[in-house]
Parts: structure tokens; C-alpha cells; sequence
């Protein structure tokens, strides 16, 4: 059978809502070479990195937009004009538990306020939905343990939103340390920050952040350590500094710098910041070779080098291939170089947990991953 018409009967099976013009041209552009199943994904906080991945998705080709979530009538409207998606697909935060009856919708895509990924992954889960939830996971390590364990008894699947780990220059990187071309990895420093703008933001809200610069950027330093070095530490030590009091209360972090150590001998040293731009820049030194990537975690294109020379990998919208990944994950039960579910964020909660511990009692922590 001709493969274009087995793809738009496929989808229209799979997606049991009329394709409005705008729908249909959303697979229009994409290969229509994919002919397996496709993710029907609702995304949930259409705020601007929910827009930013809602966009990147029309490209891909396993995962596609069929619903959303929002307190927000008026953006619903602009949504559905854009993205084609029905009145029966979309839900508010009171009523998105019946999501439950809808087969348009097998994951939701959390993209929220930190401060409620706990709450809304545990009513996804209790809804029988695949969870994509954005990092930081959680506030805590406690609240991400009972995400992990509320999305195993409800026997659905916890992805976390790390698109590095899809990137083809990060995957390169590990690659050759896999392979040994570095040969003993001893060193990794990770520089993650920005200047915040806005006081009145909710990254500046203890409740709705959970901190401040190491819950939302410090996170990737925390993150990359760990798929840089392909280790997890076994102790952290971390020092604070704060410049400006009002607009960094109590309980949000302006700049940390802190240092993890490895059960091999290696150690990571990295700063996470709200107060300096141009401060993307992963290094790992290892005792035959060096990589270095900057910016290492921004929207990209990635740019790096190794002892070896340029890393020449292309640029993709990291959103476009994390989501097709991320459908493989969760429909074929496909094995990533470095994982992305619910385990994986909660390491980080526990580091970042051990983190703040350390900078408010000077004392080195030590970590059981
Ligand atoms: P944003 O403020 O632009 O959007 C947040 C959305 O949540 C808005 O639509 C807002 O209306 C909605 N919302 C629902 N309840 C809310 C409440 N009680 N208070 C405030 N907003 C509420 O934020 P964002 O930049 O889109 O970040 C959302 C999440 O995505 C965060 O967890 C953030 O860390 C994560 N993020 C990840 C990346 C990445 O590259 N992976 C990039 C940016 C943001």
C-alpha cells in the first residue's frame, strides 16, 4: 500500500478526532516515512516553554499534539485555532482527571510551576496517563520518590524533561568516554547560569520554585556531571553567596557553587547562578583527552571541541527529536544512552537536596545514589 496513505489512515485511527486544516497540515510537513505508532501527548501549562515544545513537535514524527490543560480560556482558543485540537481534548486544572476516558490522549506533558509537578503528576498518574514533567521533577527528593512510585503502582511511565540527553553533540561526548577515547575521566566543571530578570516571576518564588538558581539552571550542571563523568557522586560540598537580598529571598538561592566527588577519584566543580549571563559551558577532562561544550545546555545549536578537534554533529530542534525519542520510550520501550525517567530525576532531586544541605551547614554531605 502506498506508504503516505497508510500513514494518514494510521494517524486517523489513532487520533479518533476530525483533522481540522491545521491538524492535518501539522503532519503535512513532517517524513511520512514513520509508520508505527504515534504518541498522542496533552501539554499541561501553556506558558512559554510549553509553546516553545508544542511547536518543535509539529516536526516530529512519533508524537503529536492532540490536547491541553490550562486555566487560561483564551489561550486554550488560540491553541486549538493553531494546533486543530477539539473541544473534547481540552481540560482545565479542575477537571483534567477525565482525561481518564479520553484515547486521544496517552501522555501529559507537564510543563508547570516546579512547585506543582508533584501534585499534577500523582492526578496524571491516578488518570492511567504517561507522564513527560519538566525538571526540576519536584521540590524535593521526597516529593519525587512518591512520583516514581504513585506512576509504578498506576503502571504508567515517568519521563523527565531533559532534552540534552537526545542532543547529538552531548551524545558524541559520552560516546568517546564510553569508549574510552578520553581514557580515566577525572575532572568535569559545569558554569549554568543567567541574570533573572523580573522580582515578581515565580522562579523567584520559594513555594512555586522551590528555590531559585539550582532548582532551574544549576540543575543542568547537577545532571550533566553525572552523564559527563558516567558516575555518580558520592558526596557534595557547596558554598552560597547572596548579592541581593530582596530580590533572592529567604529559601532562593542567587549563586552556589559546589563540588561533587566520585567513588573513582574524580571531581566535578560547578557554579550555578541567576546573576551572570553567558554561562553555559560544560568541560570534562579526562587523562588522555578533553571535551568542551558551550553553550552546552541552551537551546542550541550546541557548540564543541574535543582534543580531537570539532564535534560536527547537526543541529535539530532539541524539543523535536527529545518528543519522538520520548514516544519510542514510552510506545516501544526504547533503551536511551542515558535514561530520562522518573529514577534519573529523582538522583538529581537527591543531589540538589545534598546541595542545599551543604551550603546552609558548611558541611560536606555525603550521598547514596
Ligand atoms: P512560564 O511561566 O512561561 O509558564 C508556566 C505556565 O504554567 C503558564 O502558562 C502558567 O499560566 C501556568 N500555571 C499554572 N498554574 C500556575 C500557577 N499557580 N502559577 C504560575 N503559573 C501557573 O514558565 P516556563 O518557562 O514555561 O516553565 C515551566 C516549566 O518548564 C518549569 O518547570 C521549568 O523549569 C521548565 N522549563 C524547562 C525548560 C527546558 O529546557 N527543559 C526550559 C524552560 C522551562
Amino acid at each position: 500500500m502506498n506508504s503516505r496513505r497508510l500513514f494518514l489512515q494510521k494517524i486517523t485511527a489513532a487520533v479518533t478526532l476530525p483533522l481540522a486544516p491545521a491538524f492535518a497540515n501539522a503532519f503535512d510537513h513532517s517524513s511520512i516515512a514513520w509508520q508505527g505508532p504515534i504518541l498522542k501527548v496533552a501539554i499541561m501549562g501553556l506558558g512559554s516553554y510549553g509553546t516553545r515544545v508544542a511547536e518543535a513537535m509539529l516536526a516530529s514524527t512519533k508524537a503529536k499534539l492532540t490536547g491541553v490543560i490550562s486555566g487560561t480560556p483564551s489561550k486554550v482558543k488560540t491553541w486549538q485555532a493553531k494546533y486543530g485540537i477539539p473541544e473534547k481534548n481540552c481540560y482545565n486544572y479542575e477537571n483534567f482527571d477525565q482525561i481518564k476516558n479520553n484515547p486521544d490522549i496517552d501522555a501529559v506533558y507537564i510543563i508547570t510551576p516546579n512547585g506543582l509537578h508533584h501534585s499534577q503528576t500523582l492526578r496524571v498518574a491516578k488518570a492511567g496517563k504517561h507522564v513527560i514533567c519538566e525538571k526540576p521533577m519536584a521540590l524535593n527528593a521526597v516529593e519525587a520518590q512518591e512520583m516514581v512510585t504513585a506512576c509504578k503502582q498506576a503502571n504508567v511511565k515517568l519521563l523527565i524533561g531533559y532534552r540534552m540527553h537526545f542532543e547529538a553533540k552531548t551524545l558524541e561526548v559520552v560516546r568517546m568516554r564510553q569508549a574510552g577515547e578520553f581514557g580515566k575521566p577525572l575532572f568535569f566543571q559545569g558554569l549554568s547560569g543567567f541574570r533573572i530578570g523580573d522580582p515578581g516571576q515565580w522562579r523567584l518564588s520559594k513555594k512555586l520554585a522551590g528555590g531559585g538558581a539550582m532548582m532551574d539552571i544549576g540543575i543542568y550542571s547537577v545532571n550533566g556531571a553525572r552523564y559527563m563523568l558516567g558516575e555518580e557522586p558520592i558526596w557534595v560540598t557547596a558554598q552560597e553567596t547572596k548579592t541581593d537580598p530582596q530580590k533572592f529571598k529567604e529559601g532562593v538561592d542567587e549563586t552556589i557553587q559546589f563540588q561533587l566527588g566520585f567513588a573513582s577519584g574524580a571531581i566535578a566543580s560547578c557554579l550555578s547562578t541567576y546573576t551572570m549571563n553567558n554561562l553555559d559551558k560544560f568541560f570534562l577532562n579526562g587523562e588522555k583527552g578533553f571535551a568542551e561544550l558551550q553553550p552546552s545546555t541552551g537551546y542550541g545549536p550546541i557548540q564543541g571541541r574535543t582534543h580531537l578537534g570539532a564535534l560536527t554533529q547537526p543541529h535539530v530542534t532539541h524539543q523535536t527529536t527529545q518528543m519522538d525519542e520520548m514516544a519510542e520510550i514510552i510506545l516501544n520501550n526504547k533503551k536511551t544512552i542515558i535514561p530520562v525517567d522518573g529514577e534519573e530525576g529523582l538522583k538529581d532531586m537527591k543531589i540538589v537536596d545534598a546541595i542545599y544541605l551543604a551550603a546552609n551547614t558548611s558541611k560536606r554531605i555525603d550521598l547514596k545514589l
